[in-house]
């Protein structure tokens, strides 16, 4: 998706559902991630059930635990870039807007608030003739692409 877009659900009914779906999808990723972690723990135990070390297991369960790693990373990824829920307060229950940019959705709120953040810094900045370069550590690309 290259564009800026807003999803709005506006009726109360399609808005529950919505918001249960987001949920069915993020407790689905969250239960597999469960069962990730359960096998690198069992992977991690030794007979008696005490935990090894990473530098303990055998190259074929270090290969698998990092697989598993791995998975759920994506996993956790793929949750936190979608719709699902905001980039920002990770709430599920909101109308969201794609930022382009990073790829990422924000709810229509966060969105707004960091817009209006930025309108801000730049009213300032034009006030005070501070230029950019006086922000060393602010992300002008960041904060425009929300504009
Ligand atoms: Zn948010």
């Amino acid at each position: 998706m290259k564009k800026k877009r807003r999803i709005r659900v506006n009726d109360p009914q399609l808005r529950k559902v919505r918001n249960q779906l987001r949920m069915v999808l993020i407790r689905a990723v969250g239960a597999e991630s469960k069962k990730m972690h359960k096998e690198m723990r069992s992977l991690k135990a030794d007979k008696n059930g005490a935990l090894k070390t990473i530098d303990a297991l055998s190259p074929l369960e270090l290969k698998r635990f990092r697989e598993l790693q791995n998975s759920e990373n994506d996993n956790r990824r793929i949750v936190e870039a979608s719709i699902c829920q905001c980039a920002t307060c990770r709430q599920i229950d909101k109308d969201m807007v794609f930022n382009p940019s990073y790829n990422m959705w924000f709810c229509v709120d966060c969105y707004a608030q960091t817009r209006e953040f930025y309108k801000r810094i730049k009213q300032e900045r034009k006030e005070r003739g501070v230029s950019r370069e006086d922000y060393d550590d602010f992300d002008e690309d960041y904060f425009k692409s929300f504009t």
